[in-house]
């Protein structure tokens, strides 16, 4: 089957399917000029992890990591949804049962028109205090007076998900929980090697769903995938939307 085949197939899935989880990566994102991690460019072949993003990192240096994040949401105001965020937008908005789960911390999903959106990493835009975790919405970049928490003076962090901590616990149940009852499951531009957002697609694939991989390249995923779509996001999910706007007459 070449990938137009298979993109006809996955339209068929979704005419027939109650209910679509998709699990979105750092690839959906990257033709909107951010960064994505593992990759040869990516950003951790030019930073330590452990450095930037870990609890012992910030206690370090907490400097040092506020300037890389400044960094990143820098570029991350400055760009703009691409069109596999935008036909992801659509297809939710046509179809009754579409979820979308997403370990991407830049907001771009919410900026194409997504609702609900579950953020499992959290959002690099919001920060919380580090002792009373109370959400500061304001961005940092340029105000000092953000780096100690207004109620317990604690220091502020980026409210996102470092190596070694947890999921927020709502999120990630829910998660599991669409995963669970999903016929179709799409895992699209993830390298599915960051636990337990990896388990999601393995989650719907033993109860029965039709497993779904849009990504260039191959994966941990790749191997026990239904259909692997080898386009990019932002190509493969407008031909999707298209060919399933054009089968319900919309
Ligand atoms: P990853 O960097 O591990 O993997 C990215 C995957 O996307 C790779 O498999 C790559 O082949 C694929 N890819 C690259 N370009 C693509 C495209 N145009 N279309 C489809 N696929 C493409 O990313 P991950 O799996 O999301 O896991 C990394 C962690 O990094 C997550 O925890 C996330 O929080 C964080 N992260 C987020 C952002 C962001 O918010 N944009 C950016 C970098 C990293
Ligand atoms: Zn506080």
């Amino acid at each position: 089957m070449d990938n137009l085949d298979k993109i006809n197939k996955v339209v068929e899935l979704i005419l027939e399917s109650n209910n679509i989880t998709a699990l979105t990566g750092a690839g959906v994102s990257a033709e909107s000029g951010i960064s994505t991690f593992r990759d040869k460019n990516g950003l951790w072949s030019k930073f330590s992890p452990l450095e930037l993003a870990s609890i012992e990192g910030f206690m370090a240096n907490p400097e040092r990591v506020w300037s890389w994040y400044q960094y990143r949401v820098n570029i991350i105001n400055n760009s703009n949804p691409n069109d596999g965020h935008f036909a992801l937008a659509e297809l939710q908005k046509i179809h009754k049962n579409f979820s979308l789960v997403t370990q991407n911390v830049d907001g771009l999903h919410q900026k194409a028109g997504s609702e609900n959106v579950i953020e499992l990493h959290g959002s690099i835009i919001r920060n919380k205090c580090f002792d009373c975790n109370q959400i500061h919405e304001e961005s940092v970049i340029n105000n000092e007076s953000l780096n100690n928490c207004k109620a317990c003076n604690g220091l502020i962090r980026p409210d996102v998900v470092w190596f070694g901590e947890m999921l927020p616990e709502k999120e990630i149940k829910l998660a599991q929980d669409l995963s669970f009852q999903s016929d179709v499951f799409l895992s699209i531009g993830t390298s599915a090697e960051v636990y337990p957002a990896a388990d999601l697609p393995l989650i719907a694939k033993r109860n029965g769903a039709v497993v779904v991989e849009v990504n260039p390249e191959l994966t941990q995923l790749s191997d026990y995938v239904d259909i692997k779509i080898e386009l990019k996001s932002g190509e493969a999910m407008p031909l999707i939307l298209e060919e399933y706007k054009k089968r319900i007459n919309k």
